[in-house]
């Protein structure tokens, strides 16, 4: 992908997420490099995200694969910058991530102390710091990017259909849930994901 098709996706990919994250423009360039590595699929692509930041919006805007139609996973407890495209027929995949060990503090410092989460309290704090680091991190991410992006050919221990789970009617709130297993209360009524509480 050119340096202008990925900054055309940064544009749509910016407007979806709601905020300018320099993550945007480096998931771009790995989501890029994986659909081109892994090729002609025999069944529909689908991913597996290593933790939900930008990156799994940037998958759902360039891919297809979404968390409603369920050919987005997350992984969110390996909370890695990296992500999977896989053929669900035959678990053929291509893992992105990004080699840290290629970024040079001397040569892309914003991009090094990006990586590293050691950017200025400054920055930290928002506003016109944050904007320029921001601007700065691309603008170095860019000139690198062939270098720090890692594309490896992996196999999904797991892939194909999902299961459709049996759907009940939950015998206290009697709303309609799906069941793991034959539980006959929905989570909340059960207290295990009570998450609200009546205003
Ligand atoms: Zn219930």
């Amino acid at each position: 992908m050119t340096d202008q098709e990925i900054m055309d996706w940064f544009e749509k990919a910016a407007a979806f997420h709601r905020k300018r994250a320099p993550g945007l423009v480096i998931g771009i360039a790995m989501v890029s490099g994986c659909i081109e590595k892994l090729g002609e699929v025999k069944d529909k692509v689908n991913a597996i995200c290593e933790s939900i930041l930008c990156l799994s919006d940037v998958i759902q805007l360039m891919t297809g694969c979404t968390l409603g139609n369920r050919y987005l996973k997350s992984y969110d407890k390996l909370g890695r910058f990296a992500l999977t495209l896989y053929d669900r027929a035959d678990g053929r995949g291509v893992r992105g991530s990004i080699d840290i060990d290629k970024i040079s503090a001397q040569e892309t410092p914003e991009l090094y102390k990006f990586f590293l989460r050691k950017r200025s309290d400054e920055v930290k704090a928002g506003g016109e710091a944050r904007i320029k680091s921001g601007e700065q991190v691309i603008k170095e991410f860019m000139t690198v990017r062939e270098q720090i992006i890692k594309l490896e050919d992996v196999y999904l221990e797991k892939f194909g259909k999902g299961v459709m789970l049996p759907a009940a009617r939950c015998k206290t709130c009697r709303e309609s849930f799906l069941r793991q297993n034959d539980e006959e209360e929905c989570g909340v009524c059960t207290g295990e994901m009570r998450y609200y509480r009546p205003a």
